[in-house]
């Protein structure tokens, strides 16, 4: 058989502990056969990134915007136990966050549904993706606690020098106080990165704010939103056959509560961190949610949503078997593979992409799968595998 060729290059970016582990495997039993493999490799493992002083992530990122579609395996972000564990030069920043703001995007969340992996919500049939914009409230907040009686005031100056004030509160008792921002850069950014996903994946988008409340701020982003869509999307969601939804916040919980899925929620930088988790653990399992950063000019990085996997690594540096969930990861491969594929009109690559989630979707659904499936399943008598057996029964599938 020939093996199905490639034009462009992906950005491959190597991972650490586990996931590298499975990253290899994949590549050797389920790509490495069946394509001609084309990658610019970067290897993000801990041990060089702090060799090149983290300049193999700066440049994973560029590669990124040079071919537009990387896939990227689950790194370790130091702390200070990693630091001494793998006598680091320096806690080097957490690799997404240096990939993110260098390609400006927005991170989509999409569980990968499986019969026998029930949600929790019975009547989620179909993935919520949750797009979490990333930048900025709270997150970039200023506090203050207030010890006592006095006024608090919002102080803008101009590059003139003239100011204008906001009163926030006029203490008469201890309290506390949070300044916030964010710029109408990163919020059409991020709006822009919504509406080219949902047209790309054909789903509907959902956006939510409290502007009811937040008469400036949140209805900010409602406007930002709008005015975007009204004049650079309307006609294209027409002929896609999608819509924009914009509601508020509460309405649009109790809605997704009662929903189906299959449309994309886009959240605010608060709301998107607590949400892609409820939807996550909702959907089963943090082993089955994929990720992709889009950025607004059509950069694409796919990964696992999960980390590195490390206590299953630590059974594996002693000899023992693990039961590791590789699907994610698969899933980011696929997602990788299928965008290079449309992008170069090369149709078999494509094919390929959804020969192989069909495998893996089927293996599971046929009874073969890992520990963390099998506790939860309602399969009767799954089958447990150990990582590598479980990628080789894909593999037979596929
Ligand atoms: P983790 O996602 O690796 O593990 C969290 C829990 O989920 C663990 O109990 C683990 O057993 C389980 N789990 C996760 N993925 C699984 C899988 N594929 N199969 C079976 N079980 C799975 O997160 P953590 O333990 O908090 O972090 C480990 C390392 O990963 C840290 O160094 C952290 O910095 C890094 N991390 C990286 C990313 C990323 O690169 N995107 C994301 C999160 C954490």
């Amino acid at each position: 058989m020939d093996k199905i060729k490639m034009t462009t290059p992906i950005v491959e970016m190597d991972g650490d502990e586990m996931t590298r582990i499975l990253w290899q495997m994949i590549k050797d039993d389920l790509l490495l056969p069946y394509i001609d493999l084309k990658t610019e490799y970067y290897d993000l493992g801990l041990e060089y990134r702090d060799e090149t002083n983290d300049q193999v992530t700066i440049d994973s990122a560029n590669a990124t915007k040079k071919y537009g579609v990387a896939v990227k395996c689950a790194t370790i972000t130091p702390n200070a136990a990693r630091v001494e564990e793998y006598h680091l030069k320096e806690m080097w920043k957490s690799p997404n966050g240096t990939i993110r703001a260098i390609l400006d995007g927005t991170v989509f969340r999409a569980p990968i549904v499986v019969k026998g992996i029930d949600p929790c919500v019975k009547n989620w049939k179909k993935p919520i993706t949750i797009a979490r914009h990333a930048y900025g409230d709270v997150y970039k907040g200023s506090e203050m606690k207030i010890p006592g009686p006095g006024k608090v005031e919002l102080v803008y100056t101009a590059g003139d020098g003239s100011e204008s004030r906001e009163l926030v509160h006029d203490f008469t008792c201890p309290g506390i106080v949070q300044g916030m921002h964010n710029i109408n850069k990163s919020i059409e950014s991020f709006a822009r990165s919504c509406f080219n996903y949902a047209l790309d994946t054909k789903q509907e988008l959902w956006f939510a704010t409290k502007d009811t409340i937040s008469k400036k701020y949140d209805h900010t982003f409602k406007d930002i939103f709008q005015e975007i869509f009204d004049s650079e999307y309307a006609e294209k969601f027409e002929a896609a056959g999608i819509t924009y939804f914009y509601t508020l916040i509460d309405d649009a919980v109790a809605r997704v509560m009662k929903s189906e899925g299959g449309y994309i929620w886009a959240c605010k930088n608060y709301d998107g961190d607590v949400m892609s988790d409820m939807i996550s653990s909702a959907f089963g399992s943090l082993a089955m949610m994929t990720s992709v950063l889009v950025s607004p000019d059509g950069n694409y990085e796919y990964e696992a949503a999960h980390g590195t996997v490390q206590r299953h690594y630590y059974k594996h540096l002693k000899g023992e078997e693990t039961s590791t969930n590789s699907v994610a990861t698969i899933f980011a491969w696929t997602g990788a593979l299928r965008k290079r594929g449309e992008l170069d009109g090369n149709k078999e690559l494509m094919e390929f992409a959804d020969k192989l989630e069909k495998a893996t979707i089927d293996t599971i659904e046929g009874g073969e799968m890992t520990k963390d499936l099998a506790l939860i399943t309602t399969i009767p008598n799954p089958v447990v595998l150990n990582s590598g057996d479980f990628i080789k029964a894909i593999a037979k599938r596929l």
